[in-house]
């Protein structure tokens, strides 16, 4: 492939047909128009794109117009590069671009576009008229189409820059017409792609006018990159001054990422305020949200969408944005990498601006070291495991009483024996465990003695269990000391529930009062479709509702009413995070989303009543001393350990 080739105009050249062979090529206007539908889904679209094609023209200043939420008027006036009149002409047919010329380019492309469809396609489907010129001494040049059809072509004044109008956008395909939503939205949709262009564009000045209203202006920032973006942020977006943004910098030979991260405290209840970017252009990737989310953890309650704008940067052959024509997806070729490195710099960012907080609650235990080191979960474990981004359940009570702590308590072992974490000897772990958690007065010699107890416990009936940094519960046992991490355990029993489940397809389900439809992006909804007959095991009543969308009339018992809409995005994004980085399918991988959704996360206090029932569900369990993925839920001490340690003879 070389230079843009000029296309025929006419229909007829394509196809002419006879009695047997029915298959035609399109006329060209009408495969604009279908082009049309799919690079101009609605006016925010149109503005995307001009807009776009201003900054690959090195505009500074772009000037947007709109009347009617752009449905009568879409104006975009650029002072870039402006263009020839030939160039002019060939700009508004379909394929015509300056910005690639082979295949080879179009593996590394560094512009915003590159397919050569969009004025085309704009054009065929409003009245459109292009104001172009390259300087400021010779004519500029204006050319006029009609539903795509070139109405006239004129001099006019100099010009430097562009300025392109879309007026009557949709007046020949009344269907795309009809369905545009109320004003109010088409013009939200405006506004927030232009807020992503100017978020990634610090240094290039943008107004929105509408119906004479000023809604948006912002001056070019100047100085470095970074200091510019997070003027820029400040000035469009409620995250406080540029001084309250965590800054994030880090680079490999692979990828850079720069850019700011919101205090925990800023969370909000909605992902309107997250923004990735990929060498420049703004992308929309659950999955490397997910990374971000992933790295915030601990910090964030159940439900909350920290802030975040981050700009990556990889070399273009690296990544392909060719993924979809509004180039709004795109894929890297080791998005694994990608994650786990935008992962570990959020993380290190966060870890060094706010301290380590999942242990700030409580003070440290001076030169105590319990040997939580020694758990087992190397870090490059837990880079595998990156789903932990979703929100917890939070302090929901964990169901069910300890009906089978007497049963479990009724043999008397002697807890000597040390589990191993493939131990099936279940019976023999919880009996020692129980034992010790209620009869403090057999410590062994070396144990935690007796004033330990009592200034730990303050349980009184309940017995020795002590929550350390709202994340472990530390109880004694006959023969030295457990540590059970608590999400570790509560993903286990969820696990085996939801396995159990999933097996019988006897879970628990209530009816919602109001059925409620719920709509989902085509290729979450592929997803869920396919886990519905596993969904209902799980008590999840579910149906496909047309389109994309779901009608959800029941949810399993412990999911609360209204929370069907997060639990289910959880779920798919669990899940697919666990298809792409763990290779799961299947009930697995559901029962283990299901697990990670709902476990109790660190950094949550936890009744002496829960832990209580914590430990007993969890001593239920086939596999209690591993979580689902393989780390240990608990860590033990013996007396003889801790004798050891404190040079005890
Ligand atoms: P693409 O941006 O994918 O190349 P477009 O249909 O959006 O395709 O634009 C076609 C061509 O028209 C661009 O490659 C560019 O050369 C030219 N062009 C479009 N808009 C402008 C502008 N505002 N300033 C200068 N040149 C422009
Ligand atoms: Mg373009």
């Amino acid at each position: 492939m070389n230079a843009p080739v000029e296309q025929k105009e006419t229909s007829d050249a394509l196809g002419e047909g006879t009695e047997v062979d029915r298959i035609r090529l399109m006329p060209l206007a009408l495969a604009n128009k279908i082009a049309a539908g799919e690079v101009v889904q609605r006016p925010a679209s149109a503005v995307k794109e001009l807009i776009e094609n201003a900054l690959d023209a090195g505009a500074t200043r772009i000037d947007v117009v709109l009347q009617d939420a752009g449905s009568t008027l879409i104006q975009v006036t650029d002072n870039g590069s402006g263009m020839s009149e030939t160039d002019a002409r060939m700009a508004v047919k379909r394929h015509a671009t300056s910005k690639i010329r082979s295949v080879e380019d179009l593996e590394s492309i560094s512009t915003l576009g590159f397919r050569g469809e969009a004025l085309a396609s704009i054009a065929s489907v409003s009245h459109f008229d292009i104001r172009t010129g390259q300087d400021e001494e010779h004519a500029a040049f204006q050319l006029r189409l009609e539903g795509g059809e070139e109405v006239d072509g004129l001099p006019a004044p100099p010009i430097r820059g562009t300025s392109v109008s879309v007026r009557n956008l949709y007046f020949n395909v009344p269907a795309r017409r009809n369905f545009l939503k109320r004003p109010q939205t088409e013009l939200k949709h405006i506004l927030d792609a232009v807020q992503v262009l100017a978020l990634a564009h610090p240094n290039v000045a943008f107004s929105i006018e509408h119906d004479g209203n000023t809604l948006l202006s912002v001056e070019d920032e100047d100085g470095d990159m970074l200091r510019a973006a997070a003027a820029r942020m400040a000035a469009l977006l409620p995250v406080g001054s540029p001084e309250d943004l965590i800054r994030v910098g880090e680079s490999t030979s692979y990828l850079s990422v720069e850019g700011f991260l919101g205090h925990p405290d800023t969370a909000r209840r909605t992902r309107g305020l997250q923004f990735l970017f990929v060498n420049g252009r703004w992308v929309k990737n659950r999955y490397l949200e997910h990374a971000v989310h992933a790295a915030y953890e601990y910090l964030l309650p159940e439900g909350a969408y920290p802030f975040f704008a981050l700009f990556l940067n990889i070399d273009p052959r690296h990544v392909d944005v060719n993924v979809h024509p509004t180039k709004s997806e795109v894929k890297f070729d080791d998005e694994r990498g990608v994650y786990g490195m935008l992962r570990a710099v959020v993380g290190k960012a966060l870890g060094t601006t706010l301290g380590s907080p999942d242990f700030s609650r409580a003070k440290p235990l001076s030169g105590l070291d319990l040997g939580f080191s020694s758990s087992g979960s190397s870090s490059s474990a837990t880079e595998e495991h990156p789903g932990r981004g979703l929100p917890p359940s939070g302090s929901r009570p964990l169901q069910g009483g300890n009906p089978a702590l007497d049963a479990l308590l009724g043999g008397s072992g002697a807890g000597s024996g040390r589990p191993s974490l493939s131990s099936d000897r279940v019976s023999d772990a919880s009996r020692s465990l129980y034992e010790g958690a209620r009869r403090t007065e057999t410590l062994q010699a070396g144990s935690l003695g007796p004033t330990a107890s009592n200034a730990t416990s303050g349980l009184g009936e309940e017995g020795l269990l002590w929550q350390l940094h709202d994340t472990y519960i530390l109880t004694q046992i006959l023969s030295g000391l457990v540590i059970i991490d608590q999400q570790m355990a509560h993903e286990r029993i969820l696990y085996e529930q939801a396995k159990a489940c999933l097996k019988d397809g006897f879970g628990l389900s209530q009816q919602l009062l109001f059925p409620r439809t719920i709509e989902f992006s085509a290729s979450e909804y592929a997803l869920l479709e396919g886990l519905m007959p596993d969904l209902a095991k799980l008590g999840f009543d579910i149906e496909p509702f047309g389109g994309n969308s779901v009608i959800v009339r029941g949810v399993p018992a412990d999911i609360s009413a209204g929370d069907e809409r997060s639990v289910l995005d959880e779920i798919v994004d669990q899940y697919r995070a666990f298809e792409r980085v763990e290779g799961l399918s299947g009930r697995e991988n559901l029962a283990r989303s299901m697990a990670r959704r709902g476990a109790v996360r660190a950094g949550i206090p936890l009744s002496p009543r829960e832990m209580r029932s914590l430990i007993d569900q969890l001593f239920q369990c086939e596999t209690p001393y591993a979580s689902p993925d393989g780390r240990p839920t608990m860590i033990r001490m013996s007396g003889n350990e801790l004798r050891e340690r404190f040079d005890r003879k």
